[in-house]
């Protein structure tokens, strides 16, 4: 599937490159850094240098699509159409809505006068892993 996907846009299908969609697809979302280890754990090593290359290059025909965040290190996902996403402030957990853009989206380019050309959602809290234990020694019944 990667390989066709890595094809139809024109790129060669070396090793790193399908494992790299390969660690990305598992994890959903994630950062260079922990990409870079998931690497490392799966027993192919490979410069940090020639991985921001690979996600660059990935990026850039749009096989992935990043997530920029201000407080965090940008995470990378398989582009899959837009979609709004909710991010944790405790763990840094980024999820996936699956909430129809359309309306909004609409709404919001009538409001404005500018040629818009991406959209992005971003919900922030706390997820329901951290909400189930609090750092504070606050109780509900
Ligand atoms: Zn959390
Ligand atoms: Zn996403």
């Amino acid at each position: 599937m990667h390989v066709q996907l890595l094809k139809s846009k024109g790129l060669k299908c070396t090793p790193q490159r399908l494992m790299a969609l390969k660690i990305i697809e598992e994890k959903g979302h994630i950062d260079i850094d922990q990409l870079f280890e998931n690497f490392n754990n799966s027993g192919m090593k490979i410069p940090l240098a020639t991985l921001y290359r690979i996600l660059g290059e990935l990026s850039s025909v749009g096989i992935l699509h990043t997530v920029t965040l201000s407080s965090q290190k940008t995470r990378y996902e398989i582009a899959k159409g837009d979609h709004p996403h909710f991010l944790c402030e405790q763990c840094g957990q980024l999820e996936d809505l699956h909430v129809a853009m359309n309306e909004i989206v609409t709404i919001a380019k009538h409001a404005c006068s500018y040629s818009t050309h991406s959209v992005s959602i971003m919900l922030h809290g706390i997820c329901q892993n951290c909400s189930t234990f609090p750092t504070t020694d606050k109780e509900e019944g």
